[in-house]
């Protein structure tokens, strides 16, 4: 780089290599679903968030190529002043619909649906109350919105009441919690949050990404899972993962999803999800509620992997959910052990500090409807050859 003033961040990325914690990114040359090509080599997929293989379903990829057809590709401008298409409405009625829940907003990710939320409900001189195991994204939400944050204990109901008691004198108070947190697969407590927040006066917020057609009956997510409907305020969740496509929802009372629409800022700056996009999430909600086939095989599946690992004697962590940690301790483990899970023809990612705590490494296996029964066997052969080869496992 020529300019001095940024030659920093070559010493910054020649730092993050040198410690192994830079990103590296696989390309893949083939749909997403439960094995992948990588490098011209099929290998096992146990990484995407693509729980139900929807991903690459046919009959999201031939709803999205008669929308192509119907309505073209992209919106032209922000929905607020390009107008919207009765694709996009048609979705937003559907998912409330699916959800039971009274009105339903898209936005352009998960991620954009939290930034347009939080400071769309908070400001200054208001208090949110965090899981200190949140998403990034309701971090930076929270960020944006100038209200002050505390963090209370994961998943820790004690924790939480005492800081709503001591911080009794503010404007609003929103509690906020992942609904499934990715990295371990535990649950939030969501029905402890909901009591607490109407002790309190505090409105609920969940963010159920990984929930979102997991959790609750035939997918319908954490709230349906917990049969808290009407009583969480809010409900984010996400069409980039167990939906296969990409984009971001809010769910709750009519009143809240009006006001994102006046005033949730990715909403009104940023342009609306593309055409095909909004057809294969609609054609995704309309398998869910013709059978909960889908959900099934995936809870399936992750219980025979589960099982199965731990027959073989790994430590799988306390998930609660189709996500299965691999625990491992120490990050050079972690990743030697995915190199060698790779070498054997199974894709599944280290993750190691700061995304985990030190020593607390792990593969993260994630489960997908898309494996048959012949891809979860070879994959414990291979899970049971690496874990022999490197002493994790006797
Ligand atoms: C993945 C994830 C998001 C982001 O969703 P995208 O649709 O990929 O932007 C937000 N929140 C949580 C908790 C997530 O796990």
């Amino acid at each position: 780089m020529s300019n001095d003033a940024l030659g920093w961040i070559e010493t910054e990325l020649a730092e993050l290599a040198a410690k192994g914690l830079g990103a590296n990114i696989r390309t893949i040359d083939s749909p997403m679903d439960g094995w992948v090509t990588i490098d011209g080599r099929r290998v096992l997929n146990f990484c995407a968030n693509n729980y139900l293989g929807l991903a690459n379903h046919p009959r999201l990829r031939d709803a999205a190529k008669r929308a192509i057809d119907a309505y073209g590709i992209g919106p032209g401008a922000v929905r607020t002043i390009a107008g919207t298409t009765t694709l996009h409405l048609e979705l937003e009625r559907r998912l409330a619909a699916f959800k039971h829940a009274e009105a339903c907003i898209t936005f352009q990710s998960g991620f954009t649906a939290n930034l347009a939320t939080v400071p769309a409900l908070t400001g200054e001189g208001d208090l949110i109350f965090s899981d200190e195991l949140n998403h990034a994204s309701i971090i930076d939400a929270c960020r944006l919105s100038k209200a002050r944050t505390i963090r209370y204990a994961h998943n820790d109901i004690d924790d939480l009441r005492r800081k709503l008691a001591e911080n009794p004198q503010f404007r609003r108070r929103l509690i906020v919690s992942d609904g499934v947190f990715s990295m371990d697969g535990d649950i939030a407590p969501l029905d402890q949050l909901c009591a607490v927040a109407e002790e309190h006066g505090a409105i609920l917020m969940v963010d159920d990404a990984h929930g979102e057609g997991v959790l609750g009956r035939g997918g319908r997510g954490i709230v349906d899972h917990f049969g808290l409907h009407g009583r969480v305020d809010i409900e984010v969740g996400t069409l980039s993962k167990a939906f296969g496509v990409v984009g971001g929802l809010v769910a709750g009372k009519k009143p809240i999803i009006d006001w994102l629409r006046q005033r949730g800022r990715p909403f009104l700056f940023s342009s609306a999800m593309t055409a095909p996009d909004v057809a294969a999430c609609i054609e995704a909600v309309t398998i869910l509620e013709e059978s909960d086939e889908l959900v099934a095989r995936l809870w399936e599946n992750a219980r025979i992997l589960r099982a199965g690992m731990q027959a073989l004697g790994f430590d799988t962590g306390h998930s609660q959910t189709p996500i299965v940690p691999l625990m491992l301790g120490e990050a050079p483990l972690a990743q030697e052990f995915s190199r060698q899970l790779f070498a054997r023809g199974l894709f599944a990612m280290a993750i190691g500090y700061p995304t985990v705590p030190m020593g607390k490494a792990r593969i993260r296996v994630m489960n997908s409807a898309a494996h048959t029964q012949a891809d979860l066997e070879q994959a414990l052969d291979i899970f049971a050859a690496v874990g022999k080869e490197l002493k994790v496992i006797a």
